[in-house]
């Protein structure tokens, strides 16, 4: 283990020195067409990064090391301005290199190439070269590998990702990170990527805060892989359920002896790229602590609450995130 190096957006580290993680977040997000919005909402460089810092800023004062910024490239990944982020606040960022799901995701260019050919190849050599030589001519690696699944379905398209991922893994040990829609497809995910060849030690599987039925929770985890309840604070809007009802199952998983394998994050987006969002009034206090001060503050009380030791806590913060990287 000792020499498995993380890729953060200002270079290599260790795991042991990733310290307290969030493991799903975002300094900025657009979904795919914000692009095209520039000319009344352009990219605000200074905006991203002065909001990126102060919240940071913020993370570190409660004891955050290491922010895992889980933008795929369709969802307007910045690596620059992560790295200025970085460099400004002193907490480690983790980029991830991957695609979001079908229905939410820039998927015109590659299901164009698809009808043509196998592409198989290509988004493995994509994937491949972003964590082993950089993003762009950025020389920033991604750190992390990024599939996503549609609501109750996998489709062809996110198979592909899926499969070139976990490939793009059995050669570089770069953990994989996904996403759910709706919590659905978890113990699918862990299937696939597993089949496909990746380890389940080196899998996180996402938004698991938004299925509260413990069998679905206890299929995922018997994979062997990382359930992360990284929606915390959502509630109510795109089928998140509320945290209190959250607390409880995680509080259950806990007496069940899976702290080991339990991933505390919030998918806070600090700037939205495009347009400010038109939230309705009554969401407010539904996202209240839609933030991620929120795991500092509301989550642990709640979990220490419900029994969950400093041990437990600081499996789920420091060595499951460590783990994840290191493959122990
Ligand atoms: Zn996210």
């Amino acid at each position: 283990m000792g020499d498995v190096k993380v890729n953060t957006v200002l270079g290599p580290i260790s795991p042991e020195e990733m310290g307290v993680t969030l493991p799903h977040e975002h300094i900025c997000y657009g979904y795919p067409g914000w692009e095209g919005d520039q000319t009344i909402a352009p990219l605000d460089h200074d905006t991203i990064v002065a909001n990126g810092v102060a919240t940071l800023q913020q993370l570190k004062a409660l004891g955050l090391n290491t922010y895992i910024d889980a933008t795929p490239l369709d969802g307007g990944r910045q690596p620059e301005i992560l790295k200025e982020v970085s460099e400004k606040s002193g907490v480690n960022i983790i980029c991830a290199t991957g695609y979001y799901f079908e229905g939410e995701g820039a998927t015109a260019y590659w299901k164009f190439r698809g009808s043509l050919g196998d592409i198989s190849g290509e988004l493995y050599e994509l994937f491949l070269k972003e964590v082993t030589v950089g993003i762009r001519d950025t020389g920033i690696k991604a750190g992390v590998l990024k599939v996503a699944s549609s609501k109750g379905i996998i489709t062809d398209y996110e198979k592909l990702m899926f499969q070139a991922a976990a490939k793009v893994q059995q050669e570089t040990g770069i953990p994989i990170i996904t996403h759910t829609q709706e919590g659905t497809m978890g113990p699918d995910q862990a299937k696939l990527l597993i089949d496909a060849g990746a380890d389940p030690k080196k899998i996180q599987i996402g938004h698991m805060s938004d299925n509260l039925d413990i069998n679905y929770q206890l299929d995922t985890l018997k994979n062997g892989v990382y359930v992360s309840w990284d929606r915390m604070g959502l509630q109510g809007l795109v089928g998140c359920p509320m945290d209190e009802q959250r607390y409880a199952v995680m509080t259950e998983l806990i007496k069940k002896g899976y702290a080991d394998k339990m991933l505390i994050s919030h998918d806070f987006i600090i700037t939205w790229l495009g347009r400010p969002l038109n939230l309705p009034e009554e969401a407010f206090p539904l996202i209240a602590n839609w933030h991620p001060t929120h795991l500092f503050k509301n989550i642990i009380p709640a979990l220490k609450q419900g029994g969950a030791t400093d041990e437990q806590i600081k499996a789920i913060t420091v060595d499951n995130p460590r783990r994840l990287f290191s493959g122990e």
